[in-house]
């Protein structure tokens, strides 16, 4: 079949290429456990449930505006109220199909061919070849686990050319948990509003942060400066809603505008229904992000606790999301040699599926989700410990 050479750039997402590895060897009748997976393993909250399917009876099943109905965008402008205490008007709100959805637009609505795109490493998969999807170029800057894996204001400064166009910046960070305290931020957004680099702030973490670390959010820098800055969120992760494909993004009007004028080429509005059930969760009570957040909190200790015990391997305790991503290089060997050989290992040996870090730009990591409950964490757990010391 012949498709475009733009097509042969990218990568089929690893996160799922090794989950349907996993579903190959459970279908053989093997007790697999999955840690490759990136969502809550929590039902979505029954007052979101109740409020889309009210929307249904009521035949709320017509389509709605191209950006989010305009209560679901005044609902996005409360969210960013009550947590950070600055509220985006509805023309500055977009609604799209996930997060994912909205950066996709972005990159597409901001960048000409060619155009560079700061992305620290290690990054989420889906950044680089969104940006070669747009016709941009990805420019990773490596980060280490000694700086829990942050990027420096330094670092930046080495990457940057006269084609650099937008920085992304993920806080808490997908693979690493790792978080920008707001000090921190506010050095990254000052450096790049002065060089008029653009940043994508994707804050899809922003309600799964654990005391001591405190969420921080671009959102004030994108008051300051709209033309500047756009920040990501969406309520997959922190109302357990993966599925029902809501993101949102807060960015210039103009820039609303066009990314409006993509979707309304592409997809078109969000699920009609979907986006009530959006508007229950960011106007309701926040106890059950409260409760996740708990659990998560509870589970990343026990995580951390574990993986500290594994020879060798460095593993900053991350302030936020659901994931770990130890350096496990020097558990590797000329039979295992890197992050992909070591996790088909532990997935042949060990029973569970994990995703290489080459995936997320930094080969010398595993990434795990910790999105399960205790007991299948610690089992799983116990059995890579015991595939790496071996
Ligand atoms: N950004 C990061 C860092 C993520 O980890 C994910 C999902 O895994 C997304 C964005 C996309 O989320 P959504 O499900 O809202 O498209």
């Amino acid at each position: 079949m012949r498709t475009s050479l733009k097509l042969s750039r990218i990568q089929p997402s690893a996160t799922l290429a090794m989950n349907a590895k996993a579903q190959e060897l459970k279908a053989q009748g093997k007790a697999v456990i999955s840690l490759a997976v990136g969502e809550p393993d929590f039902p979505t909250p029954e007052h979101v449930k109740d409020a889309a399917k009210a929307a249904l009876d009521a035949n709320f099943t017509r389509y709605t505006p191209v950006p989010g109905i305009p209560d679901l965008r005044d609902a996005v402008g409360g969210y960013f109220g009550r947590f950070y205490g600055v509220t985006p008007p509805r023309e500055a709100v977009i609604v799209s199909n996930g997060g994912k959805q909205v950066l996709y637009n972005l990159f597409t609505a901001l960048l000409n061919p060619g155009e560079e795109v700061l992305i620290p490493a290690p990054y989420w998969v889906s950044y680089p070849d969104m940006v070669l999807l747009a016709g941009g170029t990805p420019v990773p800057v490596p980060t280490e686990p000694e700086d829990d894996f942050l990027v420096s204001v330094e670092a930046l400064d080495k990457a940057r050319t006269p084609g650099t166009r937008i920085l992304v910046l993920n806080s808490p960070s997908n693979p690493t948990g790792c978080c920008y305290s707001k000090a921190q931020l506010d050095a990254i957004m000052e450096w790049a509003v002065s060089r008029n680099v653009f940043v994508v702030s994707d804050e899809i973490y922003d309600q799964l942060v654990y005391a001591p670390a405190e969420p921080a959010s671009c959102i004030g820098w994108w008051e300051k400066h709209p033309e500047n800055v756009a920040v990501v969120n969406g309520l997959a992760k922190s109302f357990a809603m993966t599925g029902w494909r809501i993101g949102y993004g807060v960015a210039h009007p103009d820039l609303v505008k066009a990314l409006s004028k993509i979707q309304g080429q592409s997809t078109s509005n969000v699920c009609s229904f979907a986006q009530k059930g959006a508007v229950a969760a960011l106007t309701g009570g926040f106890e059950y992000v409260e409760m996740m957040r708990g659990n998560f909190k509870r589970r990343r200790d026990l995580a951390m606790k574990i993986v500290s015990s594994w020879p060798g391997v460095k593993c900053p305790n991350p302030g936020g999301a659901f994931y770990l991503f130890p350096d496990v290089s020097a558990c590797y060997s000329e039979k295992t040699p890197d992050s992909a050989t070591l996790c088909t290992r532990i997935l042949e040996e060990a029973l569970v599926a994990l995703v290489p870090g080459s995936a997320f730009g930094d080969d010398r990591c595993i990434r795990f989700s910790y999105a399960v409950d205790d007991d299948t964490l610690t089992r799983a757990l116990e059995a890579v410990g015991k595939v790496l010391k071996g």
